[in-house]
């Protein structure tokens, strides 16, 4: 096989990408945290910095003096040199956020959407919201582009909404592509749960893998983060745990099945017994743990940190008791640590990561 420019232009993007996830992890670092960390010899580091540089993206940040040999040029990341904004569209809420480079949340807004609402609906408010951003017109040349995290099932790589559960205007709408023409920016679209853990990854940094996000939000679902990346499946549809069976002949779900966990828990949580749906959606964890041997559980959605306390009671119970040899097998269960921005502020960290890092990979 013959080396082509492609190839070239590929590794000048993937190196450059390495140097951005270092920045990201690390307040401050030199290039030979960067050689440490990378595997990448000090030239092809050197030649990197030196257009990040360039480009605005990292800036000298002063210079340390070793005690023998030449003082080094440390460097920071420049949060405010790029930006993206994060959606959340949920059934019945759409949340935009402003995140930086550094994937600090700057704005957060959410406004109700129309009941059952259209396409067109949505991309009217996605403009006006976007346009209501404090100082938008200011970051225009600075906006990488627009996340947008959905209800599924739909199709990350073709950008198509497939049939949102509950919504009867959505059956293979393609979205991606008629949000850039309608925003006239770069759109990237995924699952809620899977933006969702991407934030988490985000956050707790190369460590974290074998992981899941739970958001019960109307609906159920699970982002999975496994061995270091976002996890999509071979359809890119991962993530439909609420819709998997816990009661045979159970209540009739939206899904078309019957006894789904998503039923059986919003019929307990409807009838205001949020011990039993808390305890429903344990269980599901627990089946999960199980089925993947997941290190870490994040809990997330609007329905759930509503009466966040006695869900994370809950799970973490399960978890301790119900998980056979839970000595061993030890799993960390926490809330998210972004709240409700979580799914938005994930979908914009996915545009940055598109961009100026390694897409779906947790930083170095
Ligand atoms: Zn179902």
């Amino acid at each position: 096989m013959t080396r082509t420019t492609a190839d070239v232009t590929f590794l000048r993007g993937y190196n450059q990408a390495l140097v951005m996830a270092v920045g990201r992890t690390a307040r401050t670092f030199e290039r030979s945290t960067v050689v440490g960390a990378t595997g990448l010899t000090p030239q092809a580091v050197s030649k990197v910095i030196a257009r990040l540089t360039a480009d605005g993206l990292i800036r000298p940040a002063g210079v340390r003096r070793p005690g023998i040999g030449k003082p080094a040029v440390v460097y920071e990341l420049v949060p405010d040199s790029r930006y993206a904004i994060g959606a959340h569209v949920a059934r019945r809420t759409l949340r935009l956020v402003l995140v930086d480079l550094a994937g600090t949340v700057h704005h957060s807004a959410v406004s109700p959407l129309p009941g059952d609402f259209t396409p067109e609906q949505l991309l009217d408010a996605l403009r006006s919201g976007i346009d209501a951003i404090p100082g938008i017109d200011d970051l225009r040349g600075r906006l990488t582009g627009v996340g947008i995290g959905m209800i599924g099932p739909l199709d990350h790589a073709h950008g198509l909404v497939r049939d949102a559960h509950g919504l009867r205007h959505w059956h293979d709408v393609p979205l991606r592509e008629i949000a850039e023409a309608h925003l006239g920016l770069p759109v990237h679209l995924d699952k809620d749960v899977t933006a969702g853990i991407t934030a988490e990854a985000w956050r707790h940094g190369g460590t974290f893998g074998d992981a899941v996000l739970i958001m019960v939000e109307s609906g159920i679902g699970g982002g999975f983060w496994l061995r270091g990346t976002a996890h999509r499946g071979a359809h890119t549809n991962a993530g439909e745990f609420g819709h998997t069976v816990v009661e045979l002949d159970g209540p009739l779900c939206v899904c078309g099945r019957h006894g789904c966990l998503e039923i059986v828990h919003n019929r307990a949580a409807e009838a205001g017994d949020i011990e039993r749906a808390a305890r429903v959606l344990a269980i599901g964890v627990v089946n999960l743990l199980q089925t993947l041997d997941l290190a870490h559980v994040v809990l997330a959605g609007a329905d759930l940190l509503r009466h966040a306390q006695p869900y994370l009671a809950a799970v973490e119970e399960a978890v301790h008791s119900d998980v056979p040899r839970a000595d061993w097998l030890s799993t960390d269960v926490r809330l998210s640590s972004l709240g409700a921005d979580v799914i938005a502020a994930g979908a914009a960290m996915q545009v940055l990561d598109k961009h100026f890092g390694l897409p779906d990979l947790a930083p170095l």
